[in-house]
């Protein structure tokens, strides 16, 4: 567990005891703070009963409180605790700012903190995968895994060479004031999560932070600088030493990009870039960076492999719940040969519950579509709008009817693609549930063919844990 001698003055309230928020207020217990927890579930509150206050903030009296530490998933925009906060003066801060506070207790080390509405996870796990094989000590944290303030502080090590790898979503960025990282990176900006913000610039705003909190002298990279990432890149160009803000070199690794099975598509192409403009300023070396790229396996449900079956493809997409998460998807696999003699090859599965009104980015890469399947929520609407652009449409409602309807269309070199641009929620509990449940339904086809379906691992953390392992 992170501690740091200097909470044991200070006093906290922590709202929210699921999992970063419990490991939060752990941690200021074991560094001596005084803390009050608060949660609305009694299941809970129950294990912090007896060993500190256990009482709701915007009940109390805030006075003398250095901190309330909220978990990201808090929409503070909507929430009466900001104005309570803000009445004495009491600063809303994240697990991921307590970190920064104990930064000058842990050993020598380096931070990377690294946002995006797309790639984060994918990103943060293949920077984690080079620098554990180059034999760095690192850490991930953040968005992703174990919650960072739960986790066992890095070792000391001679020449402070460890390494946290921060997963940061714009939430818990907005929840930060002093996180200064020795290296930033953004994958790229797209509209998302517009019910917590203001708009998209306000968003964009709340990405910003992480790099106007960083010292000019770190290095920040940035995957794309399509607008209005570019607009943050040039700021920070102007604000930093020279050369401290780059732009990741993909055509540099363009030619490479073919010895990487669990990194295809020009998606994966800026990930990789960004990762390695990053694992190159912590002392990586090409040769140690090129052998990991190869041995990278894709995170669950990002791009999955799930199994090969006569020649087809299948490929869990289950997380990308954003048509700009689902074009990069269906970019990876471009017609081979004429498209008039029938060479488009991806079977896609789409729909849930949409978050835009059109196809958005998908809309250019109909071309490598050769049918589609719509499923949940929006299926119909999804099916409207691809009657007449792509060779087939197919009205399914359920994965299973779609699956079994890909399958049977799916000829040998063809690839069936659950990619739904949507949220899962229409049908269930998350992106996760809704990969697991494709990965069963290919699961029962492998049992009838002649494909063995690989072991996965279910969630992030235990990919995490295999990969450490
Ligand atoms: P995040 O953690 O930001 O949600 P993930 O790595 O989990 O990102 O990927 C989420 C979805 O976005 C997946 O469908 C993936 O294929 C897609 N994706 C990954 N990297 C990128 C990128 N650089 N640009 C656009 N989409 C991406």
């Amino acid at each position: 567990m992170i501690s740091k001698t200097a909470f044991s003055n200070k006093s906290y309230s922590v709202l929210g005891l699921a999992r970063s928020g419990a490991a939060a207020a752990e941690a200021l217990l074991a560094s001596g703070a005084k803390v009050t927890v608060w949660d609305r579930q009694d299941v809970a509150r129950a294990p912090f009963v007896g060993r500190c206050e256990v009482a709701d903030p915007l009940e109390m009296d805030l006075t003398g409180f250095d901190g309330l530490v909220v978990s990201p998933g808090v929409p503070l925009n909507r929430h009466p605790i900001a104005d309570h906060a803000a009445k004495f003066g009491v600063p809303i801060i994240g697990d991921i700012e307590l970190f920064a506070y104990a930064r000058g207790d842990l050993p020598a080390h380096r931070v990377v903190g690294l946002t995006g509405t797309n790639g984060k996870s994918t990103t943060v796990a293949l920077i984690h995968h080079i620098l554990t094989m180059a034999g760095l000590p690192t850490l991930l944290g953040g968005n992703i895994g174990e919650p960072i303030m739960g986790q066992k502080a890095l070792d000391p090590n001679a020449n402070g060479t460890g390494v946290y790898v921060l997963e940061l979503s714009s939430y818990q960025i907005d929840l930060s004031q002093e996180l200064d990282c020795e290296v930033t990176a953004l994958t790229n900006i797209t509209p998302d999560h517009l019910d917590r913000y203001d708009g998209f610039a306000a968003y964009t705003a709340s990405k910003a932070r992480l790099f106007s909190m960083q010292n000019e002298g770190g290095l920040a990279v940035f995957g794309s600088l399509e607008a209005p990432a570019g607009a943050i890149f040039q700021a920070e160009s102007v604000r930093r030493e020279e050369d401290r803000a780059v732009a990741a070199d993909l055509n540099a690794l363009a030619g490479s990009q073919h010895e990487w099975p669990s990194l295809q598509g020009p998606h994966n192409l800026e990930n990789a870039a960004v990762a390695v403009a990053i694992v190159e300023e912590l002392g990586v070396a090409p040769a140690q960076w090129q052998h990991a790229l190869k041995r990278f396996r894709s995170l669950p449900h990002r791009m999955e492999l799930v199994c090969e079956e006569h020649g087809v493809t299948f490929v869990n997409d289950s997380k990308a719940t954003n048509t700009a998460s689902s074009a990069p998807a269906l970019a990876a696999y471009p017609p081979i040969g004429d498209i008039r003699d029938g060479a488009r090859r991806v079977h896609w599965i789409v729909g849930g519950l949409a978050k835009e009104d059109g196809l958005g980015a998908c809309q250019q890469m109909l071309p490598n579509i050769a049918a589609a399947y719509t499923i949940g929520e929006a299926g119909p609407r999804f099916a409207d709008l691809l009657d007449g652009q792509v060779p087939n449409v197919e009205r399914c409602e359920l994965v299973c009817e779609a699956v079994a309807r890909a399958r049977k269309a799916a000829r040998p070199g063809d690839v069936v693609l659950f990619s739904p641009a949507c949220a899962s929620f229409d049908q269930f509990r998350d992106y996760e549930n809704r990969g697991d449940h494709f990965r069963k339904l290919v699961g029962v086809i492998a049992d009838e063919g002649d494909c063995e379906p690989a072991e996965f691992p279910v969630t992030d953390a235990d990919y995490i844990k295999g990969e450490v392992a």
